[in-house]
């Protein structure tokens, strides 16, 4: 038996990388039993599990699932409740936005960063295409930049066009497992080929990233990067707001929001009209940031799954 890293996933067929780093087509038992999710995949990319090599023209064979730190699951549209764990084992998950071309809007920023909350996977943004912003496209991409800096979020202004910031970004993916979101034409697939020129993955012209059926599959992959550590690309995810939030927890996931609300006056105020509310008095001190607090108020109305 030896220990393996699930690399890509396509129903009953696994890639399946080994301590040497070759990569092992595999598949798995037939009565493999996991942990009491009810998945459509019971294995996902960023997997750590055991497999047992072959002999003659046997197929190597997945025989268990070490335990996940985490991952991410999305739900059947279906009524079926089943999910789809779409990755596991995540170190970071970065979104990708761009001021304009397409315009990212802070609503879906935030989303995402309240998912990664909920899922504690540490998130970070990438503002792309810093090539095409004019003055007011800079000053607020500079605006966004130290209004998530401060609350923790880290962010990288890039232009894969121009190769701008790439070595800073490259040293923060090394040695991590990492995911990358965003809205179809930010330059998700352009900063994988970057990264990676032998990848060649397919890039889509500006006009046509609004049409459906770009990516032929829903299916993570995995990819290794040549200077260590692994990038997931999920054409799944987008701005993975998936998972399931009660309405008076939503607040939990916005750290700077969570922080003031020790002083409300309501242990179950949901800071919308309660008398003593300290966030709605620090939004309007200025010292919760007005956009976060719409943010929040949209979450609170939509509910976390509508933002496609
Ligand atoms: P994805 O849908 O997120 O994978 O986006 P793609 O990588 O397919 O890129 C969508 C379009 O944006 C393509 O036409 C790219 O050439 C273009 N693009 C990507 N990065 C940049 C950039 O930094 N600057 C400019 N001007 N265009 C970019
Ligand atoms: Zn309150």
């Amino acid at each position: 038996m030896e220990k393996g890293l699930v690399i890509k996933s396509s129903g009953s067929r696994y890639k399946v990388l080994n301590s040497t780093g070759e990569v092992i087509e595999c598949s798995i038992k037939g009565k493999f039993r996991m942990n009491d999710i009810r998945t459509t995949n019971p294995l996902s990319v960023g997997d750590n599990v055991l497999f047992e090599y072959g002999t003659g023209t046997d197929t190597c064979v997945i025989s268990d699932l070490l335990p996940r730190r985490n991952y991410i699951i999305r739900k059947s549209s279906n009524l079926s409740k089943q999910s789809q764990i779409l990755a596991a084992n995540i170190d970071q998950a970065f979104l990708m936005a761009t001021i304009v071309s397409p315009e990212t809007r802070i609503e879906f920023i935030d989303r995402f960063l309240a998912s990664a909350e909920a899922y504690r996977i540490n998130a970070k943004i990438i503002f792309n295409k810093t090539d095409l912003y004019n003055p007011d496209d800079l000053m607020k991409m500079e605006y966004l930049v130290s209004l998530y800096e401060k609350i923790g979020y880290q962010c990288f202004r890039i232009s894969v066009q121009d190769e701008v910031n790439i070595a800073v970004l490259r040293d923060v993916l090394k040695g991590k497992t990492s995911l990358i979101a965003g809205n179809s034409g930010v330059g998700k697939t352009s900063l994988l080929n970057l990264l990676d020129p032998s990848l060649n993955l397919k890039v889509e012209e500006i006009s046509g990233y609004h049409k459906q059926g770009k990516h032929t599959t829903t299916f993570s992959e995995l990819h290794i990067m040549p200077f260590g550590g692994y990038i997931i690309d999920s054409p799944g995810i987008r701005g993975f707001g998936v998972i399931d939030m009660a309405k008076e927890e939503i607040y939990h996931f916005f750290p700077e929001i969570f922080r003031v609300s020790k002083n409300c006056r309501f242990y179950n105020c949901i800071h919308l009209e309660e008398p003593g509310c300290a966030v709605r008095k620090a939004v309007d001190d200025g010292e919760i940031d007005a956009l976060r607090y719409r943010s929040y108020l949209n979450m609170l109305e939509n509910g976390d799954s509508k933002y496609r």
